[in-house]
């Protein structure tokens, strides 16, 4: 099945063929980011739009996409204030490394939003994560990170590890790897308090940086009170706790900790903070500003402390998330992602069954994955034993010659504002299609 579909694939794009097949020199591989040849299809497509929820291709072919820019175009691709916002800070300037007449009050709009943190402005959300980690480590006077086995926050060295036979390694495709991953960071399997205990005993971690929901390996929700464990074990032991709400910004208004009333000493979101423009924000708590205050207090000079890049706080950047807190992150975006996500988890859950597999789907707000076990995954090696890649593989390419574009890497579904009910039954039509041929086959 997996080859009649790359071959139905690729005949309707002759056009994006011919791009990536030309050996002209220009982007290595022909593509901007290498990894963008990893996904699961022959040959990527070049995009000509992207508007609200549809995405055409330089072929001509149009698919709805529930993927979403793996987030980054949460609320549908260039929405209206965003492109307003863009086009008004093209006429102030777009960047002056100074802030601009609007920061304080987008300020007072982060902390109204998010929680009573102190906030600061990165690019990336990878950039939040590394300059939060580095605060973390100077106010505790500890070096060590503690990352939950299965984890992604980003191109953040710490973070690029996993758990094997018990201990923490180096992820085995890591490039120019130079230091010993056992000095900077400790990595346990989520949902295990005993293993968390043992490493926050040691007193050498700094901070806990951890998704609320792990969105990155399947989906793992945290058992019941875990991450309330996680917050009275942290505390008592000195260490902070950091919440990446990156792709949980799915929950509700507010993300993960606004809705579920987590207490992190450091907050970070990125991706679609800004409508899709590069902006990510890290907020601290007071006392951690506080105590980082004392420190920058008593050093000489200035400059040169390894957080912020020249870009970052930028005209264009605090627009476009006045834009985007304010007219298109809203409670009614949020209500209809989640009316949508309620149809599409109650389908997907029916055609699963119809189709007698053993499978469930994961859910956080308006984010969904389709999980291969029948049971709720509850760390990254059961989410791993779980994952069966060539299904994957032929959900994903079956999907897309249907019209439907689901998260690559992955079994996601995100929705939008932006979608419509129609889509919604479109893509349940288009699974139920898969499932058939995908069952017709196995027997
Ligand atoms: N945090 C989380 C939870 C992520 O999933 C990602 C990227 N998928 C990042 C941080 C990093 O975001 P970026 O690639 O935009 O820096």
């Amino acid at each position: 099945m997996a080859e009649g579909e790359a071959g139905l694939y690729a005949s309707r794009r002759p056009q994006s063929k011919a791009m990536f097949d030309n050996p002209e020199p220009g982007f290595y591989d022909q593509v901007p980011q290498y990894w963008m040849r990893d996904w699961p299809m022959p040959f990527p497509f070049a995009v000509a739009g992207a508007s609200g929820s549809i995405l055409t291709d330089i072929d001509g072919n149009e698919l709805v996409d529930f993927c979403l820019g793996d987030t980054g175009a949460m609320f549908g691709h260039a929405p209206r204030p965003i492109v307003d916002a863009l086009s008004r800070s093209a006429q102030r300037g777009l960047t002056t490394m100074l802030p601009s007449g609007e920061a304080a009050e987008v300020g007072k709009l982060l902390s109204d939003r998010f929680g009573p943190f102190v906030f600061q402005i990165a690019t990336t959300a990878s950039d939040a994560n590394r300059f939060a980690i580095r605060v973390a480590r100077a106010v505790t006077g500890r070096k060590k990170v503690l990352v939950f086995d299965g984890c992604y926050h980003g191109a953040v060295d710490e973070t690029l590890v996993d758990f094997e036979d018990g201990r923490t390694v180096a992820r085995k495709n890591l490039l120019g790897q130079a230091v010993d991953v056992t000095t900077t960071t400790v990595s346990i399997p989520f949902n295990d308090v005993a293993a968390l205990e043992a490493a926050l005993e040691t007193h050498e971690i700094a901070v806990v940086l951890a998704e609320p929901v792990m969105t990155n390996c399947g989906m793992i929700l945290p058992d019941d009170g875990y991450l309330q464990t996680l917050r009275a074990l942290t505390r008592a032991s000195g260490t902070l706790l950091h919440i990446d709400e990156t792709h949980t910004i799915s929950t509700g208004l507010g993300g993960y900790t606004a809705v579920h009333g987590l207490d992190p000493d450091i907050f970070v979101v990125g991706k679609p903070v800004g409508g899709g423009v590069p902006v990510a924000i890290w907020g601290m708590s007071r006392k951690v500003a506080q105590a980082l205050s004392e420190i920058r207090a008593g050093m000489s000079g200035i400059g040169h402390s390894g957080i912020g890049t020249t870009l970052s706080g930028s005209t264009l950047q605090i627009a476009c998330l006045r834009a985007c807190l304010s007219e298109v992150m809203t409670a009614e975006a949020y209500a209809t992602m989640s009316r949508h996500a309620d149809r599409l988890e109650h389908g997907f859950t029916d055609a699963i069954r119809a189709a007698g597999l053993p499978w469930h789907i994961s859910r956080v707000g308006a984010r969904l994955e389709i999980v291969f076990s029948a049971k709720p995954v509850r760390n990254a090696e059961e989410s791993r034993a779980a994952a069966i890649d060539d299904i994957q593989h032929a959900l994903h390419i079956g999907l897309l010659n249907q019209g439907y574009l689901v998260t690559p890497f992955h079994n996601m579904v995100l929705v939008a504002p932006t979608t419509t009910d129609a889509q919604i039954e479109g893509l349940l039509d288009g699974f139920q299609t898969v499932l058939t041929r995908l069952v017709a086959q196995e027997e």
